[in-house]
């Protein structure tokens, strides 16, 4: 947990600038910062680069599960220990063509909610986990991805009532269903984006036909999902290649 020792802050507000999601609050009355607790998402941007030169702020162990947690998604230097990969998320829109999660014919879901400026709180990510899951979207299991641990079942996305007011810097939401699905998936996302109080991007893992070809941009442009699209390519050199 991040902490202002009040007895070291002299209420100059430097740490506020660089505080990734304004979650240091200046109080007039004792004129000294400290820190938003609902607000903060442990990532650690002030604690790093030392952003007080009085030492004010400090660290107080992390003493829950949640707030490991909050503090392995938010810090993009620590190494999450499911994944093995620094950041929120797993490798997959870069190495599926060796892993093979997303099979021809489905495509990959990764939705990447929260960002710096912004964040995350869990009970949004539980909505948009719970929204892709009801029209089909089979979501990654804990094995695989760090958000899958904190679900009461994966099969729903409903995530457990404890974590729901924890705030993240961001959080991938991953899954993947039938290409024949991704309409109401995208449908399902369009309604549930309505509903929650920040931002996503949307990752689409598509199997390219023979000819480099997908049916699902048009599925993008039948639901006036604007271009631009950027894409990443994967150019099937890895090995052992996966076929199916
Ligand atoms: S914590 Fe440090 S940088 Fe922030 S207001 Fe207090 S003295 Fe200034
Ligand atoms: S740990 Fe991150 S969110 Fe918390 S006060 Fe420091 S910079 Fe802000």
């Amino acid at each position: 947990m991040t902490v202002i020792n009040e007895k070291q802050c002299n209420g100059c507000k430097i740490c506020q600038i660089y505080c990734t999601v304004d979650a240091i609050i200046y109080n007039s009355e004792d004129k000294k910062c400290y820190v938003d607790q609902d607000l903060c998402t442990e990532c650690y941007v002030c604690l790093r680069q030392k952003v007080c030169n009085r030492g004010a702020i400090e660290p107080i162990e992390l003493d829950n599960f949640y707030k490991q947690f909050q503090h392995g998604m938010s810090d993009p230097v620590e190494n999450h220990g499911v994944t093995g990969v620094t950041g929120r998320g797993t490798e997959e829109v870069k190495t599926n063509d060796v892993s093979g999660r997303v099979k021809k014919g489905e495509v990959g879901i990764a939705i990447d909610m929260g960002r710096p400026g912004m964040g995350v709180y869990l009970r949004d990510a539980s909505k948009v986990a719970m929204a892709i899951a009801k029209v089909g979207v089979e979501l990654q299991s804990a094995e695989h991805t760090p958000l899958a641990a904190l679900m009461k079942d994966v099969k729903t996305g409903e995530l457990i009532e404890d974590c729901l007011n924890y705030h993240l810097l961001s959080v991938i939401v991953e899954g993947k269903c039938a290409e024949n699905k991704l309409k109401d998936v995208l449908g399902a996302l369009q309604e549930v984006e309505k509903q929650i109080d920040t931002v996503f991007s949307l990752g689409l893992i598509l199997r390219v036909d023979e000819f480099g070809q997908t049916k699902a941009l048009a599925c993008l442009d039948e639901l006036s999902i604007p271009q631009p699209y950027w894409g990443k390519v994967n150019m099937g050199l890895g090995r052992p290649l996966s076929l199916d």
